[in-house]
């Protein structure tokens, strides 16, 4: 069997290593010429994402370039220290989740995946694809054309897959944030590493960790009319955090601010599957990224798809239990994210009664048990 996987974001490698270790032939195929080595800031890849690339025997090069972020301290606009949360739990061989570039993500992955002999082939957009028979042919925007028994959708947040396979399937929702982000070298900030220190400030929402090098690792999300591009973020930023009582608006002086893209994530799809083609990852679930989650339940679906293919007696049936096993989890984790997102995006009244409740609602999630349906989940071939 060979399965065509469209996209080579951070769940293609992974799912191409999965169908491999279940004897399934697989191929890559990219829209971008080349590798998306210099892309994005960066992310938090969670013990439960972690748990899933240790199946694999993916995950230790990854936390080599990576900082330990086991536990989040919330923080008012105004300097309070609003409570505390565990990003994640500890695994059993006592890896925590970690905080990574998106860049170093990608490679270490790509690479792994070029390991396992898996091609990669770039240049590759895919524009259509049909079914005949028992195969699938994907068509590409340079002409060309590939043909297997799978395709499986790793296309990302605006998948054109997903048009495809239902052209009736709800849009990606924006937030109303902007995500920006930037590195400072040796700032001399006091900030106790292992800690992600999240400020919901008046007007944006920041967060930083300080890794033990020195350097702060910052981000921030700006509430902001989708298609308000400023051909400078930096004094938009430093305007949005100037009144709040830390030192956000002076990191992100110091910094190189990444260029902002827009948040989005999506509203739960009618049809994840059709004849012999799947969505996975942020083109079936995208999240906001406020869980932190969204590569790793793309990272989770790797390994449970190739499962589901191995134990199962057709494609149709293996895609039936994927649907099934996946969606509760995926669909849960969307929402929560989505509630946190909207409070960062809150206006002015909104903003006191959440500033109000956030200390309760933090209490309640202090202890590890309130959010193990997220993190204590362990994707399993
Ligand atoms: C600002 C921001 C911050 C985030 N922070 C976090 C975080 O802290 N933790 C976390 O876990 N997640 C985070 N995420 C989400 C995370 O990046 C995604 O959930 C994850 O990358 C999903 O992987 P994927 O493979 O499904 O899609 P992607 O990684 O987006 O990969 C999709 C790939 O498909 C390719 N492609 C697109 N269209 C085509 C086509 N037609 N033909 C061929 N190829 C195509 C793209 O070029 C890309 O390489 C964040 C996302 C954003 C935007």
């Amino acid at each position: 069997m060979k399965a065509l996987i469209i996209g080579c974001g951070i769940g293609g490698p992974v799912t191409a290593m999965a169908l491999r270790e279940v004897g399934i032939d697989v191929e890559i195929f990219e829209a971008y010429g080349q590798g998306a080595e210099d892309v994005g800031s960066f992310l938090n890849v969670a013990s439960n994402g972690l748990a899933a690339l240790r199946v694999l025997g993916a995950h230790r090069k990854i936390l080599s370039r990576a900082i330990p972020t086991p536990r989040m301290v919330m923080w008012s606009g105004t300097g309070k220290r609003l409570g505390e949360v565990a990003n994640g739990l500890r695994l059993d061989d006592g890896t925590v989740s970690h905080t990574v570039l998106r860049s170093d993500l990608y490679r270490t992955i790509r690479d792994e995946a070029a390991q396992h002999d898996i091609k990669i082939t770039y240049g590759k957009r895919l524009v259509s694809y049909d079914e005949s028979g028992r195969r699938v042919t994907a068509r590409f925007e340079d002409g060309t054309e590939a043909t297997g028994d799978l395709l499986i959708a790793c296309d990302g947040v605006h998948s054109r897959t997903r048009a495809i396979l239902d052209p009736g399937a709800p849009a990606p929702r924006y937030s109303g944030l902007y995500s920006l982000g930037g590195i400072v070298r040796d700032t001399g900030m006091p900030g106790e590493p292992g800690v992600y220190n999240m400020v919901f400030g008046k007007r944006a929402f920041f967060g930083y960790t300080v890794a033990e090098s020195g350097e702060t690792w910052w981000f921030a999300n700006l509430p902001r009319r989708l298609g308000d591009v400023p051909e400078d973020w930096k004094p938009v930023l430093v305007r949005a955090f100037e009144d709040d009582a830390n030192s956000s608006a002076e990191l992100v002086r110091r910094s190189d601010v990444h260029p902002g893209a827009p948040i989005y994530d999506l509203p739960p799809l009618p049809i994840w599957h059709r004849g012999r083609v799947l969505l996975t990852g942020d083109a079936a679930h995208a999240t906001s990224p406020s869980s932190g989650q969204g590569a790793s339940l793309a990272i989770e679906d790797a390994v449970v798809l190739a499962r589901c293919l191995r134990d199962s007696g057709s494609h149709t049936e293996a895609f039936a239990r994927f649907e099934a096993e996946r969606r509760p989890r995926v669909e849960r984790v969307v929402a929560y994210s989505r509630t946190i997102s909207n409070n960062k995006a809150a206006g002015p009244v909104a903003r006191v009664f959440r500033d109000l409740m956030l200390p309760f609602f933090l209490k309640k999630s202090a202890s590890q048990e309130s959010l193990a349906w997220m993190y204590r989940y362990q994707a399993s071939l």
